[in-house]
């Protein structure tokens, strides 16, 4: 297997490599070009250099490449989902998933077209606002969903107009590598470039004088040192930062209709999701039969290498992702925490982790305060609605959050009263393209998806004109 960066809409050589881990064995599986800070400036010159005609081109054009791009995809799904399911660790199904998910978000995006609004003046006037693209986007992405969030990132930045250059995380490069490939025989050269390594690469993205804007999606530490980088050009940016969303089930719900829901949110691509549920606050009333149930799921579940047809839930990612689970583990347990299920590695080489669910530990313990990204799940007592509410927002992080109840409008009034960017009721992580998704607080700045994230790909602009114009 080899793989490329491609800039300028060729592939351009690189010296060194870098091996990446398969997380099934911990084993390294294969090398990956790793770029110096020369290919990074040559693949902002090449998007630069794309970026008049690109932006020129009518939108509907654009679009009808990217749905072109799409379709490719869709032929290439099986070879780049095993691919993506050996580097990254989920089931060759959920990799199938996460390719199909990713052609529908181009699809949909490809279709939005940002409006141009229009205000007449009493003098006969008229203000047109039009939406004009930025110039050069800067991508940089994480390990968990590396296809479904390049994808997130760049093709409403394309679609808007700009040009783009990319920077995969470099636990899970591969796919992303390939899909750009493919992206470039139906792009122009340069407007889809893309580039490899860690924090020199990603804050000399941030750093760039040519770039225009950057979109970040990982942790939020790494979102700030992107804001302070970005500083010298006051660049654009969104930023999809960390979570620690709560599920909140009141005395009324139906532990049988929810169990199955909340366990499934909870523990999706192993716990690796930004929005999934990462603490559950069960009323007394309910808890232990809540609990059990959720223990009685966890401990059904298969987890193991994504290339075996039964396996369900794959290994941690990498293994500083792993060592930081089992660490958060033990604390539980140390501090009283009860596992109903899992709670120690599992045998093998593989970063491999069972979906864990806790017990009898509560706010203040390192697994409820801090966001696991991983399969422990704490469940805490809670006895006041009011206080829980407090609990729920207490903590720097606001992208979602939860409400479970037989009442709808009680638990919609309390949804309204979570911090957090999007808050569901008897449902989580439920996402769509066409629906503006972004963290309140510190889980992030802006949003992605429907209008609003295209917005935040283009730059308003208002154009006054006079009587008869
Ligand atoms: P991370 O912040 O360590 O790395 C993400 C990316 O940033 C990688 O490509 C990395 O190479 C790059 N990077 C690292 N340091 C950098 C720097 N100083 N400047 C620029 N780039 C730099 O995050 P991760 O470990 O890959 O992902 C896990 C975290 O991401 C979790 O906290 C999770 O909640 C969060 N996440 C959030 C969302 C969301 O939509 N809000 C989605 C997925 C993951």
């Amino acid at each position: 297997m080899t793989f490329q960066l491609t800039i300028g809409g060729r592939e351009s050589p690189c010296v060194e490599t870098f091996a990446v881990i398969d997380p099934a064995t911990g084993r390294e599986f294969a090398q990956c070009p790793l770029a110096t800070v020369e290919h990074l400036d040559h693949a902002v010159a090449a998007a630069r250099a794309a970026f008049p005609a690109w932006s020129a081109l009518p939108i509907d054009q654009r679009a009808a490449l990217l749905n072109s791009f799409a379709e490719a995809l869709a032929a290439e799904c099986d070879d780049l989902a095993a691919l993506l399911s050996r580097e990254q660790g989920k089931p060759v199904r959920s990799a199938v998933g996460e390719i199909q998910g990713s052609i529908y978000w181009i699809r949909t995006t490809a279709g939005f077209r940002p409006p141009v609004e229009r205000i007449d003046q009493p003098d006969g006037g008229r203000i047109e606002i039009h939406r004009r693209p930025l110039g050069v986007v800067g991508s940089i992405t994480p390990w968990n969903f590396p296809v479904m969030i390049a994808i997130w990132h760049v093709i409403p930045a394309l679609l808007a107009g700009n040009t783009v250059v990319l920077k995969p995380s470099p636990n899970t490069p591969l796919a992303t590598l390939r899909m750009v490939e493919i992206a470039n025989r139906h792009l122009p050269a340069g407007v889809w470039n893309v580039v490899t390594g860690d924090v020199e690469i990603g804050s000399g993205i941030a750093r760039h004088p040519d770039i225009n804007k950057v979109v970040f999606t990982g942790s939020t530490p790494t979102g700030r040192a992107i804001m302070r980088d970005g500083a010298g050009n006051l660049k654009r940016l969104t930023l999809e930062l960390g979570g620690n969303d709560a599920a909140i089930v009141l005395p009324d719900a139906d532990v049988d209709t929810i169990a199955p829901q909340i366990f499934a949110h909870a523990f999706g691509n192993s716990g690796q999701i930004c929005a999934a549920i990462k603490r559950v606050y069960i009323h007394d009333s309910l808890h232990d039969a809540l609990a059990e149930r959720l223990a009685t799921l966890a401990a059904a579940a298969k987890v193991g290498p994504g290339d075996d047809p039964d396996t369900q839930y794959g290994p941690v990612q990498n293994r500083r992702q792993y060592d930081y689970v089992r660490a958060l583990a033990e604390d539980a347990r140390k501090q009283g925490g009860r596992f109903l299920a899992g709670g120690e590695p599992l045998a093998g080489d593989g970063y491999f982790f069972p979906l864990s669910v806790v017990v009898d530990v509560t706010d203040g313990n390192r697994i409820v305060d801090e966001e696991q990204f991983g399969p422990v799940l704490p469940i805490i007592r809670y006895s006041d609605v009011e206080d829980v509410l407090a609990r729920a927002n207490a903590g720097e992080n606001g992208l979602g959050g939860s409400v479970w109840s037989a009442d709808v409008g009680r638990a919609a009034a309390l949804a309204q009263r979570l911090e957090c960017g999007t808050a569901w009721v008897n449902h989580h992580a439920k996402i769509s393209p066409d629906i503006p998704f972004g963290g309140a607080k510190q889980s992030g700045i802006g949003v992605e998806f429907g209008l609003h994230g295209l917005d935040e790909y283009l730059q308003l602009q208002t154009v006054r004109l006079p009587a008869g114009a």
